[in-house]
């Protein structure tokens, strides 16, 4: 997928900052769209799930009980996230893949980022970055609804569950696992729409893309479509 930096300029003169934000569940093709659609308007990737999934790694680490909301709150205040140049997250100083996403990490997630001090930190530390440079393109649950409601652009990507499971499965290499994963993202689903902070919604000025029978190679292309279109 190479989309060429000379034509990225032409389309897009820019003259302030740009954000763009783009929630959906689980599995709906967003960190690879996000990452791409970043590095073809020559933005930073925000990968916001690294956080909450740094947060969650060091506590489990730490033994801290998921369900400490103050203790969680102050690891997320205190913890140093950065994030290298190919967006990914560092804490601490040291490299957080893959240990972030590591089944323990994944099971026990969205009970972290359910904590409203857990979110306030987290969304803090997210608007700063979003403060710097030229701009970002950020993917999460909640970048549309919470981080950067006035988000030059806004999208929301979506796909059934059994697609989601289907790509999950094979991203890891367990297409046999495939009835295991899809009630794991059931249940993150279930949670991270659920929870009284920040849930997992659609904003109403997002632009919503179904992705089932899309690679991402065409979500790319139609998320640069709007953006080059100017809405
Ligand atoms: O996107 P990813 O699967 O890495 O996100 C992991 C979890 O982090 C989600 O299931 C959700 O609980 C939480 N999350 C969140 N808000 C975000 C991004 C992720 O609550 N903006």
């Amino acid at each position: 997928m190479s989309l060429a930096a000379p034509a990225r300029v032409a389309i897009l003169p820019r003259t302030a900052r740009l954000i763009l934000a783009i929630d959906g569940p689980a599995g709906a093709g967003k960190s690879t769209v996000a990452r791409e659609v970043a590095r073809a308007l020559g933005l930073v990737y925000l990968d916001t799930g690294a956080m909450y999934r740094a947060v969650t790694l060091v506590a489990l680490e730490r033994g801290i009980d998921p369900g400490s909301e103050e203790e969680l709150g102050r690891l997320a205040d205190e913890l140093e996230l950065a994030f290298d140049e190919d967006g990914r997250i560092t804490i601490d100083g040291r490299s957080g893949e893959p240990a972030i996403r590591s089944a323990e990490v994944t099971a026990a997630v969205s009970t972290v980022s359910a904590h409203p001090e857990v979110r306030r930190a987290i969304v803090r530390r997210q608007r700063e970055l979003g403060r710097r440079g030229a701009g970002l393109v950020a993917e999460g649950r909640d970048t549309t609804t919470v981080v950067f409601p006035d988000a030059d652009f806004k999208f929301y990507l979506d796909a059934s569950p059994a697609e989601r499971a289907r790509r999950r499965a094979l991203e890891l290499g367990a297409p046999e696992r495939v009835g295991a994963i899809r009630r794991e993202i059931e249940e993150r689903d279930r949670i991270d729409s659920s929870r009284a902070h920040s849930p997992l919604r659609f904003a109403p000025d997002a632009i919503m893309i179904q992705t089932d029978g899309l690679d991402a190679q065409a979500v790319v292309e139609r998320v640069l479509e709007r953006v080059r279109a100017g809405r």
